[in-house]
Order: structure tokens, then C-alpha cells, then sequence
């Protein structure tokens, strides 16, 4: 059978699909054309060298898996880079690379001129294929860590410091990591930790909150700085659900104890999403036996978790009370301050000007999580580049627009009344009804600002399924929950909880 080089894209993206956020696959890969497969080699277009960079910088892996699973292991990717879209007087100009291996090898190039005699207008970036210090754009994708082969630490029991695999991500440092109200506490706890690593209060050191505020961030940042600081140290990141597909492999092959042994040898064990401890009794068993040894004999312990250790459904009551001998620390969304900080701060780490009222755009209007707010980033520079346009007030609200016209669309006014009226313990006739009770007004206030974040709905629709208020009532509302929201920790939290109760629902 002839492989045809559409057939095979279009299977690629079907993996590809799964691996990576839906608004990334909408921004990366659907703007890619594929173009010839010859030789076992599928070469596709892609708009812009910044696109060729980003790919390899942040799918690199998942490229080479699709790849694989379509042409098999002798199966290449090249890119055709369009330089130069050419007009009426000159032909495109194209450049064909050949994409990295995943280990972070140099691309191997090849110019490939389908127009005049240009000179190579983009010399092959020092900064593409994986070079760790490329930039500080590492972070900006998660979707590349996802895929990060996972060694298992009780299989290659190498504890030799120079060797042993932290597992830990070098982009995560705290130069990079943002300081603001959201996330004092941690942050500091996490540099006192650093310096001197199981000789502080702070251990265990419990770091909680919402999706996507910058825990894994915080966390891998306190390994990164402990291993520079000591390189003796035995630093070991993991998540829990790593931890706990390690310890099944353990007692199906018979080898807790080289599992547990391994574990003991480890200086710093930072464990990530606790969360996903709940409810495997066997495994927080064993996390219980390390985790005491551990701490018996001075050994840092870090843990995250998605919310309070005392809310933990499923988590034996020992373990949680060994939480409480060190420091249990929240991230907050973070306020608008923070926003702008980390706005102004990624654009010009990409090396992207990007005007003040842009700024205060992005930092009013992106106000959930912080990657989220990456998000928009990362699509704003990829939009500006795609349309070879600076960054203005304008491409920013049509990008934001987008975004949320495709990641918001399910959620509707129904649902969204429905999850303030349970949080409330209200029902939804009370949430419309007319009462000026205090704590209803509030919810309803609440209830109404969802609608408007989550719904193309029009203003004046939204009033009238609220008991038929007017539009200037819905635009009070909204604007009271963002000066509350911006002022007031706990009704924040609870913005925030509504806000991961509506992500779920999508
Ligand atoms: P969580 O683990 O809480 O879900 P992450 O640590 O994965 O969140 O953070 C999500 C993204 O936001 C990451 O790319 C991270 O680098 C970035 N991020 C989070 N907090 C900060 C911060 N304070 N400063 C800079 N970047 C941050
Ligand atoms: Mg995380």
C-alpha cells in the first residue's frame, strides 16, 4: 500500500491530539500542512521559523512518537519552514531541517531555495533543538514533560550523586518563579529549605492549591537549588502517581524492598499531587514506612497537593497527622499585580515587546490560573508571528476571544447556577428570585460573574435568566466579585473553588 503523506499527518495528529491541550493542538499543529513523504521521510510546513522553533523546543517527543507509530523507527520528520511568503514578484522561500532527536541533538540542516538568490535569511538558531538554556520558555508547555521517559528508580538503583536521575525539570528555578502575595509563604519556606535542606521547621513542607498555580513550579524550582547548592545531595522529584505505578511494579516483581531501599537512600524527596494518594491504602502504606524513616534521619520531605492535607478524602488519618510536623503552605491565585509581573516578565523572556495596555489587558482579563494565562501567551506570540504582526490591544482581544470562544462553549447558565446554588447551599428559584438577602445577593452576584466569563451570552440575556434583571445589574455584579475578588483572600478562595468546580464541568 502507497503511503500518502496526508493519510499519515492526519494519523499523526490523531496522536498527537491526545497528548496535548486542545487550545496548544489548535495553535501548533493545525496550522501545519504536510507536504511529501519520501523515503520514509514526511516533511511538513510550517508557517513561520518561530513555529519550527516552538515544535522543537516544546513537542519534540510527542513528534517523534507520532512519527514512529505511523512510519515506524526508521520513519524521519522534516520540516519545510516558509521564510518568506513571497508575493507577486518572488517565490517563496523555504527552508528544510530535519527535526531533532528527542535527546536534544542538533538539527541536522539543509537549505532548500524555491525562489531567487536570497542569502539564508535564517541561519540554523543556536538556541533550537532542546538546548537547555535556550530560553526560559521551557516552562511554558507542560505537555513536553509529560512525555519524559519515566526511569524507574527501584530498576536503576544508580545512586552514585553524579549519575542519580533527579527527574527534575532545569527550567524550574527561582529566578523564574514570580513572587507576589499568591505565594510569599511557600516561596520563602522553599529558599530557607534550600540552604539548608531537612534542618528547618519546614519539613515536611506541604505546598497546596488550585490547578495550574505554580506548585510543581515551586517545588522542582527547591530541588533545582538544593542540587546546585549540594550536589552531593540525593534529590529525587516524583509524582504520586509515578510513585504508585513504581511500587505496583515493585510487588508484582517481588522487590518492595529494593523499591523501599532505593527510597531510603534519597536525601530529598519531593513527591507531587499527593492528592492521588487517596484511597490506595497498600501504596501510602509504604509512602508512610519512607516517609517516617526519612524524617527520623534529617531527610528533606516536599509534597504537594490540590487542596488543604485536612480535606484529603482517602488519606489515613497517621499520614495526615505527620503533615502537621512542618509547614503546610497555600498558593492563591495570584492579583493583579502579580498578573502583570508575570505577563511583563514571560514577554520578555521570549524576547516580545508588548505594550502597557496590552499588559493590563491580559493581566484584567486572565485572571484564573497562571497557566492559563501562559496560555494566551504562548497563542498571542504564535498569532503575531503566524500574521507577522506586532502585539497590540487589537490581535490581543481577538486571540483571548478565541480561546475562550473554543474552550468555554459547554458551559452553560444552567449549569453554572446550578454549581453556585449547591456551593451555597441555595437552591437556583432562590439564586433568580428577588430577595435582597444578603447572602443570596452575593451568590447571585457570583453566579451572574461566571456567566459572563463562561457564556457568549449577551449581557441582557444573562439578566433576564436571573429573574429578569437588567444589563447594568449583571455589569455591577461582575464588577463587585472582581474588587472582592481582588481584595478579600477568602472570597477569593472561594472564586477559586467555584472556578475549578466550573473547569470540571466543561
Ligand atoms: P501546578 O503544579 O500548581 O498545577 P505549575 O507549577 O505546573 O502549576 O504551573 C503552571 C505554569 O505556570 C508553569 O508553566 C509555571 O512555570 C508557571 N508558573 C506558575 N507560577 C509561576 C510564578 N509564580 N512565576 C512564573 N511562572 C509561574
Ligand atoms: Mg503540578
Amino acid at each position: 500500500m502507497v503511503k500518502n503523506c496526508q493519510a499519515i499527518w492526519k494519523n499523526c495528529l490523531e496522536i498527537i491530539k491526545e497528548e496535548v491541550p486542545e487550545q496548544s493542538f489548535k495553535t501548533w499543529f493545525a496550522p501545519i500542512k504536510p507536504v511529501k513523504l519520501q523515503d520514509n521521510v514526511l516533511t511538513i510546513e510550517v508557517p513561520t521559523p518561530f513555529f519550527y522553533e516552538w515544535l522543537e523546543e516544546h513537542y519534540v517527543y510527542i513528534l517523534k512518537r507520532a512519527i514512529d507509530a505511523e512510519l515506524g523507527p526508521s520513519g524521519k520528520l522534516e520540516y519545510s519552514i516558509v521564510v518568506d511568503k513571497g508575493d507577486a514578484n518572488h517565490q517563496p522561500f523555504t527552508l528544510n531541517v530535519r527535526n531533532s532527536k528527542p535527546a536534544g541533538n542538533k538539527p541536522v540542516i539543509s537549505t532548500h531555495q524555491s525562489g531567487g538568490a536570497q542569502n539564508n535569511p535564517f541561519p540554523p538558531s543556536p538556541n533550537s533543538g532542546g538546548n537547555a538554556n535556550s530560553s526560559s520558555s521551557g516552562n511554558y508547555t507542560s505537555g513536553a514533560n509529560k512525555i519524559k521517559p519515566i526511569s524507574s528508580p527501584f530498576e536503576l538503583p544508580d545512586t552514585d550523586p553524579a549519575q542519580f536521575d533527579t527527574q527534575l525539570n532545569p527550567v524550574y528555578t527561582f529566578d523564574n518563579y514570580i513572587e507576589g502575595d499568591c505565594n510569599r509563604l511557600a516561596r520563602s519556606a522553599g529558599m530557607a529549605i534550600a540552604k539548608k535542606p531537612g534542618f528547618t521547621a519546614f519539613n515536611p513542607l506541604v505546598v497546596y492549591g488550585g490547578v495550574g498555580l505554580g506548585k510543581t513550579h515551586l517545588t522542582q524550582a527547591i530541588g533545582n537549588e538544593i542540587k546546585a547548592n549540594f550536589p552531593e545531595k540525593l534529590v529525587l522529584y516524583v509524582t504520586s502517581d509515578q510513585f504508585t505505578t513504581q511500587f505496583i511494579e515493585a510487588l508484582k516483581n517481588n522487590n518492595v524492598q529494593n523499591f523501599t531501599n532505593f527510597y531510603l537512600k534519597v536525601d530529598v524527596l519531593i513527591i507531587d499531587d499527593i492528592q492521588f494518594l487517596a484511597g490506595k491504602e497498600k501504596t501510602q502504606e509504604n509512602f508512610f514506612h519512607i516517609f517516617n524513616r526519612l524524617h527520623q534521619s534529617g531527610r528533606q520531605i516536599i509534597m504537594t497537593s490540590d487542596c488543604p492535607p485536612r480535606s484529603l478524602q482517602g488519606l489515613q488519618e497517621r499520614l495526615l497527622s505527620r503533615f502537621k510536623w512542618g509547614l503546610t503552605a497555600d498558593i492563591q491565585i495570584p492579583d493583579y499585580e502579580t498578573r502583570v509581573a508575570i505577563v511583563q516578565t514571560k514577554m520578555s523572556n521570549e524576547g516580545v515587546e508588548v505594550p502597557n495596555e496590552v499588559i493590563d489587558y491580559l493581566a484584567r482579563n486572565v485572571d484564573s490560573n497562571i497557566r492559563e494565562l501562559e496560555g494566551v501567551l504562548i497563542s498571542l506570540i504564535a498569532n503575531a508571528s503566524f500574521m507577522r504582526k506586532d502585539i497590540d490591544l487589537e490581535l490581543a482581544k481577538t486571540t483571548l476571544l478565541n480561546i475562550f470562544r473554543t474552550t468555554e462553549k459547554e458551559i452553560t447558565i444552567e449549569f453554572i447556577q446550578q454549581v453556585v446554588a449547591d456551593y451555597f447551599k441555595l437552591s437556583v428559584e432562590e439564586l433568580k428570585s428577588k430577595t435582597r438577602k444578603k447572602d443570596i445577593a452575593s451568590a447571585r452576584q457570583i453566579a451572574m460573574y461566571f456567566s459572563q466569563q463562561y457564556t457568549d451570552m449577551p449581557l441582557k440575556m444573562i439578566g433576564d435568566r436571573f429573574g429578569g434583571r437588567d444589563h447594568s445589574t449583571v455589569v455591577h455584579a461582575s464588577k463587585t466579585v472582581i474588587k472582592k475578588n481582588d481584595n478579600d483572600a477568602i472570597y477569593r478562595k472561594i472564586i477559586n473553588e467555584l472556578t475549578e468546580m466550573m473547569q470540571v464541568g466543561k
